[in-house]
């Protein structure tokens, strides 16, 4: 038996990077996979990691993953499919439809992209897993962020969907939804003390999530411990979409 290995999408930066190193260091092969070719730089240095450059709204990159994955390591066990933007902004404001053509070309035709892509090599190995990224933001609403809302909630129900599908061929497919968590992603907010202080507040364990603590979880959902997980989608996210959302939950100590 060869090492297991893993493409993880949205690789270069935030909750995929760190994916990628926490598989790395636990003997998975890793086909790291990004649109910002810096961002994998320091992964390629890795042992065990190769890296594609591309933009997962397109067929060609998710099939060249996958290719990579057979080539340089001769299977495929996981597919991390973790690529995502976000964009906020009123639904009336000019160029608000393009937006929300573009989250929905990453965030879901990129996601079931991926899960085209990786089948018939999970098949071929005779089963596997896939973990998506959806988000906190795929339960609820959020003020002004329809369109990721809409795209983050069509990543729950296609997991629902491919993990029926799927499971009697012994690939099941699960998803994260993470809550605030330092990344890339909200650097901009993380920096801004006032206004991390307000989100913290809204977090019932009152801490931004560390990018390590979602890749724990890609973790336990892609390994055998998680063999008969299939079709839900699991928050990670300090409690905040445990709370109604009327009141505050208790400051820390
Ligand atoms: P990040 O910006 O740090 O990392 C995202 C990575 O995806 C970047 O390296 C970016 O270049 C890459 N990417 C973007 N579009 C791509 C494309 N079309 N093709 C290939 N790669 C692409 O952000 P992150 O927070 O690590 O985001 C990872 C996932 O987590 C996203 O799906 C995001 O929506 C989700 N998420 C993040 C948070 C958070 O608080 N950070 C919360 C909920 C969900």
């Amino acid at each position: 038996m060869t090492d297991p290995v893993a493409l993880v999408t949205g690789a270069g930066s935030g909750i995929g990077e760190a994916t990628v190193r926490l598989f790395a260091e636990r003997g998975h092969r890793v086909v790291a996979v990004d649109v910002d070719e810096q961002g994998l730089a320091a992964l390629a240095e890795l042992d065990g990691v190769v890296t594609v450059v591309g933009d997962v709204a397109r067929e060609e990159t998710n099939a060249e993953a996958v290719q990579r994955a057979i080539a340089e390591f001769g299977r495929l066990d996981t597919a991390v499919l973790n690529a995502g933007i976000g964009g906020a902004g009123p639904l009336e404001a000019a160029g608000s439809i393009e937006r929300l053509d573009r989250l929905y070309a990453v965030n879901v035709r990129g996601t079931a992209l991926g899960i085209r892509a990786a089948v018939p090599a999970l098949r071929a190995a005779g089963g596997g897993a896939i973990v998506a990224t959806s988000s906190v933001s795929g339960l609820r609403g959020d003020p002004g962020t329809w369109g990721y809302n809409a795209t983050k909630a069509a990543v729950i129900n296609l997991v629902r969907a491919a993990a029926i599908d799927y499971a009697a061929q012994n690939i099941r497919v699960n998803a994260i939804a993470p809550g605030g968590t330092v990344t890339g992603m909200t650097a901009g907010q993380v920096a801004d003390p006032a206004f991390s202080r307000f989100i913290t507040s809204r977090i019932p364990a009152q801490r931004w999530a560390d990018p390590r603590e979602q890749a724990e979880v890609v973790w336990f959902l892609a390994s055998p411990a998680a063999s008969y997980v299939t079709g839900v989608t699991v928050p990670v996210d300090g409690g905040l979409s445990a709370n109604g959302g009327i009141l505050l939950p208790p400051p820390a100590n």
